[in-house]
């Protein structure tokens, strides 16, 4: 579809505008020729873009040494993101502590830092007064963050009234011990700033900035698997993230396992996650389960313990392994997808038990017919993840917000 600047209508132009920006943060630096190739617009269209971005300060261009000479001998400029004034505000609003981060469209991190509160259990105002303030003074001095994301360790909802302008409510976050929680109105109203504020599940967002940045890079379609305590998983189907109603997808953590079995967190017993996940690890150790703090710096020294070879630490780890792979092979069947990227826990399962994950894959699939391979991958982004994905549904947030306000 071709059209030029004279024949947009505003909604064509709104989209197209949204369109350029979006291939710009993704693809990074481009010439406006590859522009108008890549989204099928005329140069008249592209131009006419550019220059209402460069109006505000979201994009730059210059005639890049690099760049070919295109039409009528003149040399085509090379488009980029503002990476130093287009920015979006990143948090990761993790169990044990709240980072932050000014990330620009160029993919480039500006600024970080790690709160010294940690989030209060219960007591969701509170936190929110300190995250408020937090991002004041983050942002004091600095150019004002186009939109906000927010990764959460929960469930998130779109608002009643706005049940379509993306999840800005945490339903439930079971470590938190936070329900219907209004984050985003709540901070807004707080900070004073008018801007899109946009949350994401954490391992569903930490899905899309393994996608874009990490070890799903050049992939559509990616199943990533999260286990620390709990279990969580983010599925991408051909370039988007799977969120269904509610954008309560991707809770394989409790995908009924051995019914009947160890009661599970979430109520109700034998889910995957009460035999693959931080509990089980320790009961493989002969360690106490325990709570909180206590039972995440249990597992971080058992598993520093194994990555150094120590044989028990080791079996511990190994022992969780086929009831992963049971899981993996189910979820393979389910999905059909091309890659498995496992963080946290699993990678961990994976690094020691590799050939028991990939001989139960191979099964399933020897079973089904399928051919094609699956690739078990470790996350490449780890601990940054939540933080990089926020940016991603920040950016998404405000490019929806362009879309939608843009003359
Ligand atoms: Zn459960």
């Amino acid at each position: 579809m071709t059209r030029t600047a004279g024949q947009a209508t505003p909604d064509v132009r709104r989209h197209n505008l949204r369109a350029l920006l979006r291939h710009l943060h993704l693809h990074g630096p481009c010439t406006r020729t590859g522009l108008g190739e890549a989204l099928g617009l005329t140069r008249s269209a592209v131009a006419d873009l550019v220059a209402e971005l460069t109006r505000r300060g979201l994009v730059t261009e210059s005639a890049a040494a690099r760049a070919t000479t295109a039409g009528r001998g003149r040399p085509s400029l090379t488009v980029a993101p503002d990476g130093r004034r287009a920015r979006v505000l990143a948090v990761d609003i993790g169990v044990d502590e709240i980072r932050m981060a000014l990330v620009g469209l160029d993919g480039s991190v500006a600024a970080t830092t790690v709160l010294d509160q940690v989030p209060e259990p219960g007591d969701p105002a509170r936190t929110l007064d300190r995250l408020a303030q937090a991002v004041d003074g983050f942002t004091a001095g600095r150019t004002r963050p186009l939109a906000v994301g927010i990764a959460v360790p929960g469930l998130v909802d779109g608002a009643a009234d706005a049940p379509d302008g993306g999840p800005s409510v945490v339903s439930f976050a079971p470590n938190l011990d936070w329900h219907q929680v209004h984050l985003a109105d709540e901070l807004r109203r707080r900070v004073r700033l008018e801007m899109p504020v946009r949350l994401g599940n954490t391992c569903n967002v930490a899905a899309l900035a393994e996608l874009l940045h990490g070890a799903g890079r050049g992939h559509r379609n990616m199943l990533y698997l999260y286990a620390r305590v709990g279990v969580g998983a983010g599925i991408i189907v051909d370039g988007r993230l799977l969120g269904g109603p509610g954008w309560a997808g991707g809770e394989v953590g409790h995908m009924l396992f051995a019914p009947g079995d160890r009661p599970c967190r979430c109520g109700s017993s034998g889910c995957w996650e009460t035999e693959v996940g931080g509990d089980a690890l320790l009961r493989h150790a002969g360690l106490p389960a325990g709570r909180g703090h206590a039972r995440r710096a249990r597992m971080t020294e058992l598993l520093e313990r194994a990555d150094r070879g120590e044989p028990q630490a080791v079996d511990a780890v190994t022992a969780l392994a086929p009831a992963v792979a049971t899981g993996l092979s189910s979820l393979q069947a389910l999905l059909g997808t091309e890659l498995i990227v496992m963080g946290g826990l699993f990678s961990h399962v994976l690094r020691h038990a590799r050939g028991t994950l990939e001989d139960a894959l191979r099964a399933g699939r020897s079973r089904l017919g399928v051919r094609r391979e699956t690739e078990l991958l470790p996350a490449a982004l780890q601990t940054g993840a939540p933080l990089l994905g926020a940016a991603e549904i920040a950016v998404e947030a405000f490019l929806d917000d362009l879309a939608d306000t843009a003359p």
